[in-house]
């Protein structure tokens, strides 16, 4: 029984190790797509069910890795986030979404919406603000048609300074959405008491819905939680025709999701715009 407790504790820690050589790989790889620029961002419509417009679309990061292909943001942001790597990294995140964002306007001769996701070592930068001021400045787009997505655990910090830092996103004046909502554990005196736009129903409610009553509970709530509080709800996930109708039954016209569109390269994006929907 010894040996065996012995055998179990060196696997452990060779897994660990392994784990660990794994992750300091990873970050150096990750330093020289920065360098590299291996980066490049999709865009993902939302549509206003009401209306069939594109509202807005939200800017979602992927790294084209030279040997392993695309590498999807949950492989690799939480180490970005880890190494501060997430700096550099959400800085040109900004800085492209604004830049292309601006150069489809000048193509269509509009104005639509771009959503970009915070993380939260760069919701705590106190030069966020500046950053978010020299990514509009230097692209020209104007502050209206730029959305920052910060997730509802961001809030959980302390509270005057979650404060401070939404009123100085505010300053810019560019919109704030808290994404994931629902999950967290924000109450409503809290979100009432801070400069949000809009509300984005996390997608594990939308999944089973409406079968699991549960989530669907959790949703229509959300919808009349944002409707009380004067803000626009928005419906992730979204990929069934039954999904749909039940949102829209119960007030929510705002929606993303694969039933709609999955998220594309900028030159689809164009064309899905300029109505050239079937290529
Ligand atoms: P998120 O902000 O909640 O983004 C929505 C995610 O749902 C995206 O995954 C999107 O591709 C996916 N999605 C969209 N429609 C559907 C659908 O109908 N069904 C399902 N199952 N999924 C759908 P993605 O692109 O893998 O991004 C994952 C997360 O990574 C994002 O979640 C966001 O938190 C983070 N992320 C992505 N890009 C960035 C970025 O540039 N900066 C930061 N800080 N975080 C990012
Ligand atoms: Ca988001
Ligand atoms: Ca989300």
């Amino acid at each position: 029984a010894k040996d065996k407790g012995r055998d179990q504790y060196d696997f452990y820690t060779e897994t660990l190790n392994e784990r660990a050589v794994q992750l300091m790989s990873l970050e150096r790889e990750l330093r020289q797509a920065l360098r590299h620029d291996e980066f490049h961002l999709l865009f993902q419509p939302q549509v206003d069910l009401n209306t069939g417009d594109i509202t807005a679309m939200e800017a979602l990061i992927r790294w084209q890795h030279p040997e392993r292909g695309e590498i999807m943001p949950d492989e690799f942001l939480p180490v970005a986030e880890d190494t501060g790597l997430i700096m550099p990294m959400g800085n040109w995140v900004l800085q492209n979404a604004c830049m292309q964002i601006k150069l489809l306007h000048q193509l269509l001769g509009r104005g639509v919406r771009v959503a970009v996701n915070l993380s939260e070592r760069q919701f705590r930068d106190p030069g966020l603000q500046n950053i978010i001021e020299f990514a509009l400045r230097t692209s020209g787009l104007e502050a209206r048609f730029l959305e920052i997505d910060i997730t509802e655990s961001m809030l959980m910090d302390d509270l005057h300074s979650v404060r401070e830092q939404m009123a100085r996103i505010q300053s810019t004046g560019v919109t704030i959405t808290i994404d994931d909502f629902g999950t967290g554990y924000s109450s409503l005196k809290l979100l009432r008491s801070l400069p949000v736009d809009r509300l984005k129903i996390d997608q594990t409610f939308v999944r089973n819905m409406p079968a699991d009553a549960g989530n669907t509970d959790i949703a229509t709530s959300i919808i009349a939680i944002a409707r009380q509080m004067d803000m626009a709800v928005v419906a992730e996930g979204v990929e069934t025709e039954e999904q749909e109708y039940f949102l829209k039954m119960h007030g929510c016209s705002l929606v993303q999701g694969y039933r709609y569109a999955t998220p594309m390269t900028f030159d689809d994006l164009y064309h899905y715009f300029s109505g050239d929907n079937d290529r």
